[in-house]
């Protein structure tokens, strides 16, 4: 959503109150389920603003081990300096841009910030369970689904030598 922050800008008012559903929509592989409601507002902070933003969002993706689709409630909530590009002196916009969320414009895309927010703090592995097993690594079988038949272990074939070896000695 773009707010128009014109309003703070010129100092009409204090605060933005920021309430939407964000459209189900998928970003860097996951998969969102459902509109999230995004809440926060964006305040003015003697010539900086400041937007905190919290999100409730419904995701679906697939287990890191064994590739079941997982699905649950990833929140966020988190704060952002907003500045006018007008308002940082040189220095601070070749500095601090990473700082800053640098508008030039009287408009401020939220749903930017939230999937920023979203690509650096979303768990890269989600697992189904804890102690998901995975899959077999000969037939790629979840291993949940029971015993799939293949030997629980390989031999390097030069170990078997070995093995052998210490097997004749005896
Ligand atoms: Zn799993
Ligand atoms: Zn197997």
């Amino acid at each position: 959503m773009l707010i128009d922050i014109g309003p703070l800008l010129r100092g009409e008012v204090s605060k933005i109150d920021i309430d939407y559903k964000l459209r189900a929509d998928s970003i860097g592989g996951i998969e969102f389920s459902e509109d999230a409601h995004v809440k926060g507002s964006l305040t003015d902070n003697a010539g900086y603003m400041r937007l905190s933003l919290s999100a409730d969002i419904p995701y679906t993706t697939e287990c890191a081990r064994c590739l079941a689709p997982v699905s649950g409630v990833f929140s966020l909530d988190f704060e952002r300096t907003v500045a006018n590009e007008g308002v940082l002196t040189e220095e601070q916009l070749e500095e601090g841009v990473d700082e800053y969320v640098v508008v030039s414009s009287n408009e401020l895309d939220v749903d930017e910030q939230l999937r920023e927010e979203i690509l650096l703090c979303f768990p890269q592995k989600i697992l189904c369970s804890d102690d998901c097993p995975g899959l077999c690594p000969k037939c790629g079988k979840p291993k949940r689904e029971g015993a799939c038949g293949c030997p629980e272990k390989e031999i390097d074939p030069r170990l078997a030598v070995l093995k052998n070896f210490f097997n004749d000695e005896k």
